[in-house]
Formats: C-alpha cells, sequence, structure tokens
C-alpha cells in the first residue's frame, strides 16, 4: 500500500522530473562549443580488421573479444551490451567489388535525441562532445531508445533489478587521462581519426578535393540531425551502406513536435512522462531494497 511519504516523494519527484524534463527539451537552442571533439572514420581506409572491436571491449571490460573469424561481419550487427561497437560489411562500389566496412557505434549527436528524450536526465551532452549516460539517474524508461534516429541505446533486460543502458561512451576515462579512445589508437589504417570536429571537417574537405574518384562528395554527420560528433566518409552513397537519411534538423525538435501531436488532446506529455518517471523510479529503488535485504 503506498504511503504518505510514497506519495509526497512522488509529487516531489514528479516536480523535479518536470523541470529536468524542461531543460532537457531546451537542448536544441543550446550552442555547441566550436571546440568539442570528434572522430573521422573514413570507410575507404577501413580494412575490417575488427581491432577497433576488440580494443573497445578491453577498454570496458567486456568478455569475448572477437576472433580472426570474421564470417560474421556481413551479418549486420548493431551496437549491443556484449559490444559498444560493430564492424559490418557491405558490398563495394568498385567493379570488381571490394567490400565496404562501417564501424557502427553511438555518433554522438550534438542535439541528442535520446537526452531530449530523457525525462531525467539521465543522458547529457557534454560541451567537449561526448553523450554519456549516467546509472546513477536512470530509470530504465528506455525512451532514450526509442528516441535515437541510430537505434543504438541497448538495454539489459538480463538485469531487470538494475538495468543499463548501454552505448558508446567516447572512451570518456581514457580522454579524461589525455589518451585517445581505444578504438582509435589500435586502428592499424588510421581509418579513425580523433580531434577537434572543425578541423576533421576541414581534413574530411580536404580528402574529398584532393581525391574525387575515392570519395562520395558528403561528409555524414556534418549536418545530419543537426551534426554529430562522429562523421563518416565513403566511397558508396551513405544509404547504401543502411545510414539513416535524416534532415538537418536536430531530432529533439522533431520528436517534441511527434510527442506534440499524439498528446494535444490529451495530458501534456512532460506532465505524462514526469508521473511516469516518477512512479518508475519509486519502483526501481523499492526493488533495490528488496534486493539488498535478501
Ligand atoms: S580497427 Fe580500423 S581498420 Fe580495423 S575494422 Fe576498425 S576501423 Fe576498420
Ligand atoms: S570511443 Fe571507446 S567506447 Fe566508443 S567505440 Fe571507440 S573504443 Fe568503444
Ligand atoms: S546516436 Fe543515438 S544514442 Fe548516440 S547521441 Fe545520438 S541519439 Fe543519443
Amino acid at each position: 500500500m503506498e504511503t504518505r511519504r510514497d506519495f509526497l516523494r512522488t509529487t516531489l519527484i514528479t516536480t523535479a522530473a518536470a523541470s529536468v524534463s524542461e531543460a532537457a527539451r531546451a537542448a536544441p537552442a543550446r550552442i555547441p562549443s566550436t571546440d568539442r571533439m570528434g572522430i573521422l572514420v573514413d570507410t575507404t581506409a577501413c580494412v575490417g580488421c575488427r581491432s577497433c572491436e576488440a580494443a573497445c571491449k578491453r577498454a570496458h571490460d567486456y568478455p569475448n573479444e572477437p576472433t580472426a573469424d570474421n564470417s560474421t561481419i556481413p551479418a549486420r550487427r548493431r551496437p549491443g551490451h556484449d559490444s559498444l561497437t560493430v564492424v559490418n560489411e557491405y558490398p563495394g562500389p568498385e567493379r570488381p567489388p571490394r567490400p565496404t566496412y562501417v564501424k557502427v557505434q553511438c555518433m554522438h549527436c550534438d542535439f541528442p535525441g535520446c537526452e531530449s528524450a530523457c525525462i531525467v536526465g539521465a543522458i547529457s551532452k557534454k560541451e567537449s562532445g561526448p553523450v554519456l549516460w549516467d546509472g546513477d539517474k536512470c530509470i530504465g524508461c528506455r525512451y532514450c531508445m526509442v528516441a535515437c534516429p541510430f537505434q543504438i541505446p541497448s538495454f539489459e533486460y538480463e538485469k531487470a533489478l538494475k538495468p543499463e543502458i548501454e552505448k558508446c561512451d567516447f572512451c570518456i576515462r581514457r580522454i579524461d587521462d589525455g589518451n585517445v579512445p581505444a578504438c582509435v589508437e589500435v586502428c592499424p589504417m588510421e581509418a579513425l581519426a580523433y580531434g577537434r570536429r572543425a578541423s576533421l571537417i576541414e581534413v574530411a574537405r580536404e580528402k574529398i578535393r584532393n581525391n574525387p574518384d575515392r570519395y562520395n562528395d558528403h561528409i555524414y554527420g556534418e549536418f545530419e540531425a543537426g551534426g554529430t560528433s562522429w562523421m563518416y566518409l565513403a566511397k558508396a552513397e551513405f544509404k547504401e551502406l543502411e545510414f539513416p537519411e535524416l534532415g538537418r534538423d536536430p531530432m529533439p525538435g522533431t520528436s517534441e513536435s511527434i510527442q506534440h501531436g499524439i498528446f494535444a488532446y490529451f495530458v501534456p506529455p512532460v506532465s505524462l512522462y514526469a508521473l511516469l518517471g516518477g512512479l518508475m523510479w519509486i519502483t526501481k529503488k523499492r526493488k533495490e531494497a528488496e534486493e539488498m535485504a535478501e
């Protein structure tokens, strides 16, 4: 039975969550730092060795590093709770065809749909570029999964009591220690470049200018969904490599338009989300307390 204390807590959480959600919804108005960092992926240099997958797992203490057996590489895998990044293979545009390999992970959007959708502020875009998840705030509602245009956040269903959203964290601990991300450091082909996003765009433009036969004249991520910290070069059209075709508008604006359309004649979405968030937070805390008491 719900106690008066629970009721008061729900009310407080509802109010706090509404404030947090309002702040997050204002995110598109924020101007990202011009010094923010990014990564440029040159798919024309990638040989599909998957060393980046292995290095990422090592850096995050994940088991089951990929082996030399690359038979799964054409399988169109997605990042998940056992691997924050995966490399997939596509038929290349050359004749005879040479495969194109595409490393997939969180794009660290400049205006993240996941951040905007999170009702408790558990995901945030840092001034320096990374989009990070905070397990202490997360209530496991999974709105971030729905809001991501790249289908990146994954949910550890096995950990029902303390679920975790998994996604690339830009190797924030390594960066804070003055290192580059693990995947960048290990890549033997220098297909991954870490640096100021603005400088990477200049590098990418120069590559395209100097090698028009090698590159499609498109830096994916420069403008898509308002811009992303990870950007890509390729010879093929990006839609042939299964990159989503996104406009230049930040995704939070899009998701909010949809939410407002759905709820226009119902309950304001912020209030509904906040209420659900408060209830889910209480349920999570109760389960944690029960688990600790066992
Ligand atoms: S380590 Fe470099 S070359 Fe190897 S799969 Fe990853 S991005 Fe491609
Ligand atoms: S930046 Fe770090 S967490 Fe992200 S894919 Fe590379 S190694 Fe993995
Ligand atoms: S790619 Fe998805 S999970 Fe990553 S920052 Fe963008 S919206 Fe968030």
